[in-house]
């Protein structure tokens, strides 16, 4: 199959505009003649729902939350950017689109981002007039702070909380169609397969989550916005049930899947205290504008921080990147730390951790100004660390975030299966490898609010579909396929609890594919990850039943589906021989350790298509073509 992006041609900034005019329209007294699933209601799907609603389809939203507003969008903290120039500090959508190709490392489509950062600046227009509290300047404007990997202030921000006042807009937008009655909300259902008719997205199965009883649900189109995968790795900063299922079954019914291995470490997150935790804590990139990180100077310190005086202090960001410094972007940042460690600079009692030392910004703008920026911030890291930040320097490590990697899309959106739109974090998305912060609540709103209500118009205009019913062979096929794997799992009875097996598998994943990889690691994770999921059938616990609220259930299916997928990740890693972005192939690097790209040979999304679980995955490419920015090697020196 040869993948077409169906990026339009012609000039970058006229490419989306003419792309719209040419979209054939459905016209607005047929658009309620469609019907479209959505599965998710975070930022991507709570603002697609609403926006396709509005327009006047029929919209059936599915979330496995008992609302809306669970969604792990609402934990975004620091910011979302837009080019809106409101500092006139010189930014532009031509700034916002090389910014996040060059941070993504060149390995994203030049129409898309450009696309990306010319609606940055409708979004944020959407959301103050649903009310969203941006802070303000004292002037009344809306305030902007800096994020890493720009030298311009973009990132508009609600304190610590922009997630979860981005998502109360889109909720309130949501919760308007339900009340109109324009969307059916099914809450407490998990999306468990994908149900194709003829080749084509026709519907999903669910799982009620406390019946247990599982059905069908038809539509003309279906879209998925179920966030990201890196629980893949157990220990994350995402929500617990973030999983990587629904995107998993749709890839097996024929979705490729693209650019897996490309995982954001996020530099600055509560270090890992212990082997009993489940769960990591972000600290919000924002704190960078301010905090300055430091590792010790020398080998064996053991002066608390406060009594390290500068010369002893290594703030080696500033250092290596002086004109970036604390704001170097995520994959820079996050590698520069684990090199310090590694050689024996870390602080704390594990010396896997660095310092993000408010002490300079405090005594130039005072403790209420750091306080009125990040005080829920600071609140929550003593909360959990019992360290008091405004006295002693927060300790920070990095931790799996956010995934880049994602079902492949085109320009319209669309999957390689016709009639399955992908948005958000969910699909392979915008940010190439690697990720600027405050670009992803950007990508999630910009599919939701503004991308795919025009795109899936063009393809429900140009469609014969026929109207399929909930008990259609494909649709009983589909049931009776996910009611034998529930079955399956809860004949689990062996001796292991599932939560260690994804454990076993999470720390593979995190030494062998994580922030740096080498062929021998992926080549043990590659024999060790068959080996794992042999052990979750023959030896996990699955207790309880089906017909009840059943935690252990569910996780377990979630689990069943990382081991397979883990697969794919370490597949897609060992591919890539070059770095790029979060992936540092350890034999692709300057003896500094900076990343060496190799633009002959991987100027391309590899995109997956399933063979079997367990079989080697076939990889397709699309190459891409760089017409408006040149290559270079980035640099934030
Ligand atoms: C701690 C933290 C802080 C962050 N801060 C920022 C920030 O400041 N700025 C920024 O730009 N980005 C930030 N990010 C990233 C950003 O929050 C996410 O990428 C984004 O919110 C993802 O939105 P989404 O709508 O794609 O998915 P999500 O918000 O993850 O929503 C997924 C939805 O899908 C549903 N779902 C999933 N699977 C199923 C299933 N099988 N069946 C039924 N429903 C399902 C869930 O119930 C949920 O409703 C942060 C991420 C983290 C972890």
């Amino acid at each position: 199959m040869k993948l077409d992006s169906k990026t339009p041609g012609g000039p970058l900034e006229q490419k989306w505009d003419k792309h719209r005019f040419d979209l054939k329209m459905v016209n607005p007294a047929n658009k309620r003649k469609f019907s479209i699933i959505v599965v998710g209601t975070g930022l991507a799907g709570g603002s697609a729902a609403a926006t396709l609603a509005e327009l006047g389809y029929n919209v059936k939203v599915f979330t496995y939350h008992d609302s809306p507003r669970r969604a792990h969008s609402i934990a975004a903290q620091g910011g979302i950017n837009a080019a809106k120039n409101y500092q006139n500090d010189g930014d532009s959508i031509w700034r916002l689109f090389f910014d996040t190709i060059k941070g993504g490392d060149y390995r994203a489509r030049e129409g898309n981002v450009y696309r990306l950062a010319q609606v940055s600046v409708n979004i944020i227009d959407q959301c103050v007039a649903q009310g969203v509290p941006f802070a303000r300047d004292y002037g009344g404007l809306l305030a902007n702070r800096s994020f890493g990997g720009a030298q311009v202030s973009r990132t508009f921000y609600a304190r610590g909380q922009t997630g979860q006042q981005l998502l109360l807009g889109a909720y309130g937008a949501l919760m308007r169609q339900v009340a109109a009655g324009k969307v059916e909300l099914h809450t407490r259902k998990d999306m468990l397969d994908l149900v194709l008719v003829d080749g084509v997205a026709r519907g999903i199965v669910v799982r009620d989550l406390i019946t247990g009883e599982v059905e069908a649900h038809t539509a003309d189109a279906v879209v998925l916005a179920t966030g990201g995968y890196a629980r893949v790795y157990y220990l994350s900063t995402m929500a617990m049930a973030s999983n990587v299922t629904a995107i998993w079954q749709a890839h097996k019914k024929g979705a490729f899947f693209a650019n897996a291995s490309w995982g954001q470490i996020h530099p600055t997150c509560i270090p890992r205290h212990g082997d009993r935790q489940s769960k990591l804590t972000l600290m919000s990139e924002s704190l960078r504008n301010d905090g300055r990180i430091w590792a010790y100077k020398n080998k064996g310190e053991t002066r608390p921080p406060g009594q390290i005086p500068d010369e002893d202090r290594d703030y080696y960001l500033e250092r290596i990147y002086p004109s970036f410094g604390n704001l170097a972007p995520r994959d820079v940042s996050s590698r520069a730390a684990k090199r310090v460690c590694d050689d024996g600079f870390g602080v704390g009692s594990t010396g896997h951790a660095v310092y993000l030392d408010f002490r300079d910004a405090i005594a130039r703008d005072g403790r209420d100004v750091i306080d009125s920026k990040y005080g829920n911030l600071f609140q929550m890291y003593h909360e959990i660390t019992d360290e008091d930040p405004y006295q002693v320097p927060m300790r920070i490590y990095p931790a799996p975030h956010y995934t880049m990697g994602g079902l492949w899309v085109d320009y319209n959106l669309m999957s390689t299966v016709p009639g399955l739109f992908v948005i958000g974090e969910a699909n392979y998305s915008d940010h190439g490898a690697n990720r600027l912060g405050a670009s992803a609540l950007m990508q999630g709103l910009a599919g939701g609010y503004f991308i795919l209500p025009y795109t899936i118009g063009g393809y429900l205009s140009g469609e014969k579909l026929p109207k399929i019913a909930a008990d259609h062979d494909a649709c009983r096929g589909a049931v009776s396929g996910v009611k034998d794997r529930i079955n399956r799992l809860l004949s689990l009875n062996g001796s292991r609890t599932v939560e260690e097996i994804h454990k076993d598998l999470g720390l593979l994943m995190w030494e062998k594919c994580g922030m740096s990889r080498n062929e021998e690691g992926l080549r043990e994770a590659l024999r060790r990850i068959p080996e794992i999921r042999e052990e979750f059938w023959q030896d996990a616990k699955v207790v309880g039943r089906n017909e009840d609220l059943n935690q252990v259930l569910e996780n377990a299916d979630r689990v069943a589906a990382y081991l397979e997928f883990a697969e794919l990740m370490v597949q897609d890693a060992l591919q890539r021989t070059e770095s790029c972005g979060c992936h540092l192939r350890e034999e692709s690097q300057t003896p500094d350790g900076e990343a060496v790209r190799k633009d002959d040979e991987y100027a391309f999304v590899s995109a997956w298509e399933f063979q079997g679980v367990g079989k080697e995955p076939a990889l397709h490419k699309e190459n891409l073509d760089f017409e408006f920015v040149s290559l270079s090697t980035r640099s934030y020196k």
